[in-house]
């Protein structure tokens, strides 16, 4: 049974940058869709599942019985990624420190550089999709774009894969409510909503 993350905040707890109608659907109808879909196909394909974790489910993806291959990957995907993201907002405004903003400016010359370097990915990607920092399997870090509801760790996903260490939704139910076609608006908004503990914390450096 794959359980959705629960909300330790309100739905208005965003307020202005994310709306409390756009977070009250986000989870309570898409990210819930995603949820009961797979729970409906780990129900129709024990003897794939098992007790493989989400992680482990979408890492093997592509030894997944054919015939279930899409359906996996689109609302594995979908709960999986929606798990990251909705974990990783706080309402208490965090700035990286410590070894992870040394990481950061390491791999990125300076934070800025970083967020840049992000903002230029999200506004860029055509369509539907996620933005994600992620860790390769060397230890970098880099940020790399998925489609759809692919995720970094599915194999070749993404042009780089590695573990997950922010998500941005950039899927129009994410942001359409109240910035319509203003995707930028939506990315400058979030940035303020980032839990910045919870990305050291998948880091390992807390
Ligand atoms: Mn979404």
């Amino acid at each position: 049974m794959f359980t959705q993350f629960v909300l330790p905040y309100n739905y208005d707890a965003f307020e202005p940058y994310i709306d409390a109608e756009t977070m009250r659907l986000h989870t309570t109808k898409h990210h819930a869709s995603y949820t009961q879909k797979l729970n409906d196909l780990a129900a129709a394909h024990p003897e794939f599942f098992g007790d493989k974790s989400i992680e482990q489910l979408l890492a093997n993806l592509t030894v997944a019985p054919p015939e279930i291959q899409t359906t996996l990957r689109n609302q594995g995907g979908g709960f999986y990624n929606h798990n990251l993201y909705f974990e990783q907002f706080t309402t208490v405004p965090t700035q990286p420190a410590g070894k992870l903003l040394d990481i950061i400016c390491r791999d990125f010359g300076e934070f800025a550089a970083f967020r840049e370097q992000f903002n230029n990915a999200a506004t860029g990607l055509f369509g539907s999709g996620w933005v994600w920092l992620i860790q390769t399997d060397d230890g970098q870090l880099k940020i790399c774009t998925t489609p759809n509801q692919d995720s970094p760790i599915m194999p070749g996903a993404a042009d780089i894969t590695g573990a997950p260490l922010l998500a941005l939704d950039i899927w129009e139910h994410a942001y359409y409510l109240r910035y319509q076609n203003r995707r930028p608006e939506y990315i400058d908004a979030w940035w303020q909503t980032v839990d910045w503990r919870v990305v050291a914390r998948r880091l390992g450096v807390v």
